[in-house]
């Protein structure tokens, strides 16, 4: 976290994965894949799996916590027990509270929650292996988990992670990088209008390197959400 990393993580121009500096990894995308929820997805950036589902838009119990104007988004992040190596001890933990907020955070301002008083939308992401990013692969699969449980909205959010590691600015870090990373930067972005909904930066980075990396992460989140557009349109194509 933040610190300069005596490991050498870049070789020859080609990160220990074999991918090149600004390259993800492979990312793969299903929608509607839990037919006992109003939407879900699974996203995975190579080794990281989020699966995401959504119930309601559902009436918000108890009373004393619903809004009278507005409906609320509630979300959930959690890390499994399986996920990683050392097995996690299960429940929520400081992270997984923050993370929540977070991806709650970076949705909230894509949906339209006025439409809906006094009710809320649930949002779980379940990371069911974790092999850095997580968060940003839960928000875009809890994105896409929204669309297809119907809900409207402006945009969809999408995210990706940026970095720096032996002095070189990367895209998508995996788990050995972010241990090791000189910074790492989530972003989430609404590609329509290019709104950042989320950056959140552990590290020092010049401010160069942070404008830099900005730019790395919205050109990587145009082609994320290209993705994103595609599985829908492929799954729902059709349907009314
Ligand atoms: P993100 O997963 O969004 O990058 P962090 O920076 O907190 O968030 O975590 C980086 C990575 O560290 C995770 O993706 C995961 O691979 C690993 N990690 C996080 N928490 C644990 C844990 N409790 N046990 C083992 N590895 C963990």
């Amino acid at each position: 976290m933040g610190k300069k990393s005596d490991i050498e993580l870049i070789v020859g121009g080609l990160r220990k994965d074999k991918r090149l500096p600004e390259q993800t990894r492979e990312i793969k995308m299903k929608v509607g894949n839990i037919v006992s929820a109003n939407g879900s997805a699974e996203v995975s950036f190579g080794n990281t799996i989020a699966l995401s589902s959504v119930h309601g838009p559902r009436e918000l119990f108890p009373r004393h916590l619903q809004e009278s104007q507005t409906g609320i988004l509630r979300v959930r992040y959690n890390m499994a027990p399986f996920s990683v190596d050392d097995r996690k001890s299960p429940g929520p933990d400081r992270r997984s509270v923050e993370i929540s907020k977070v991806i709650r955070l970076a949705l909230e301002p894509a949906i339209f929650l006025d439409d809906y008083p006094k009710v809320t939308v649930d949002g779980f992401v379940e990371v069911i292996q974790a092999d850095g990013s997580t968060r940003v692969t839960g928000i875009n699969a809890l994105s896409l988990a929204l669309a297809s449980a119907g809900i409207p909205m402006k945009d969809l959010v999408t995210a990706c992670s940026v970095g720096k590691i032996n002095g070189t600015l990367i895209v998508d870090l995996n788990g050995e990088e972010d241990n090791n990373s000189e910074s790492d930067v989530a972003v989430a972005i609404m590609p329509t209008s290019n709104l950042v909904t989320l950056l959140q930066m552990d590290g020092v980075l010049t401010k160069e390197e942070l404008m830099h990396l900005l730019d790395l992460a919205k050109k990587t989140c145009k082609d994320i959400h290209e993705m994103q557009r595609n599985v829908l349109l492929e799954k729902y194509k059709g349907e009314e």
